[in-house]
């Protein structure tokens, strides 16, 4: 009874000593001296979100709302779906299907859930990789930044608070979370359930960063098949990328902010003439922008 009692006086004290500590006048100190980096981390996360957000503008059939509304285990995954900003595209098909798509993804993709082989879409895959790529990159920069401003300010918090409140600091220090989670890559699904609904079998194509890079080769074969002499330029690739940023000393082109000199800051890669405009992916159309020049440039050109 007495080593209860101790336990519980315990927790109170611990809960007591967080509540009064992220209320003292040293900790919003703390706080506003490095309100100015936690913004900037903030912003970038919200730059990450929004480039996760990139969706396939491409006119696909839609066979997927009602099987994914059905689906057994649908409240099981829900928080994990949530995650996910559009739905994983499903193709209930037969048997030899399914199989089939396991053999040959790409093709089974093209066929079943109707991307056709154009310049547009080669154009919208690319820009869907570059973007991914450019979110995964920051994830990882992003939370490297943050774990060193919080290092850069250890000696002035609290041995208790910085080893058993960690997740709570960053919070309470004012960074958003950053969602490590890889569950936004598009998901193309074939399902095969027997009408008796005993035997079903199901082969997931996720396009992630690899199947990314594999399936812009794949689609730009296509394209050149089809135009020959048309589809000469260059296939903004993740290896097109990292010779750009090589290239151009992992310096921002615009500002000039390079990672000599902040070793966390999120390089991009930009079309100078945008597609949209009639430029074309070329070695010498492309430029490394730091992510909050990218960020600016392409909220100029929408208004
Ligand atoms: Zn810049």
């Amino acid at each position: 009874m007495p080593l209860l009692v101790i336990i519980i006086l315990l927790i109170l004290a611990w809960f007591l000593y967080k509540l009064i500590y992220y209320r003292s006048n040293s900790f919003i100190e703390l706080k506003n001296k490095i309100e100015k980096y936690t913004k900037d981390c903030n912003d970038l996360n919200d730059h990450i979100y929004e480039l996760k957000r990139t969706h396939i503008g491409i006119d696909q059939l839609d066979y997927g709302k009602a099987s994914y509304q059905d689906a057994s285990n649908y409240n099981y995954k829900r928080p994990e779906l949530k995650k996910q900003v559009f739905a994983p595209n499903i193709c209930n098909c037969s048997r030899s299907v399914c199989d089939s798509a396991r053999k040959q993804p790409f093709k089974y993709v093209c066929k079943y859930f109707n991307i056709k082989s154009t310049e547009e879409n080669l154009e919208q895959f690319e820009n869907m990789l570059n973007n991914f790529e450019a979110a995964e990159n920051g994830k990882n920069l992003l939370v490297n930044e943050k774990n060193n401003i919080i290092n850069g300010i250890s000696s002035e918090i609290p041995f208790l608070i910085k080893t058993f409140d960690k997740k709570n600091l960053e919070k309470k220090l004012g960074f958003e979370p950053i969602d490590l989670s890889t569950i936004y890559f598009p998901k193309y699904i074939f399902k095969y359930t027997s009408s008796g609904g005993n035997a079903a079998t199901q082969c997931d194509v996720v396009f992630n960063l690899d199947n990314l890079n594999r399936f812009v080769v794949y689609l730009s074969e296509l394209v050149k098949f089809k135009k020959s002499a048309a589809g000469q330029r260059a296939l903004m690739t993740s290896k097109l990328r990292k010779s750009i940023l090589e290239r151009d000393g992992y310096t921002c082109q615009k500002c000039g902010a390079s990672q000599k000199n902040e070793p966390n800051l999120l390089l991009e890669v930009d079309h100078i003439i945008p597609i949209s405009k009639g430029g074309i992916t070329s070695v010498e159309n492309l430029q490394t922008l730091c992510w909050r020049c990218n960020r600016s440039k392409g909220s100029k050109l929408d208004f």
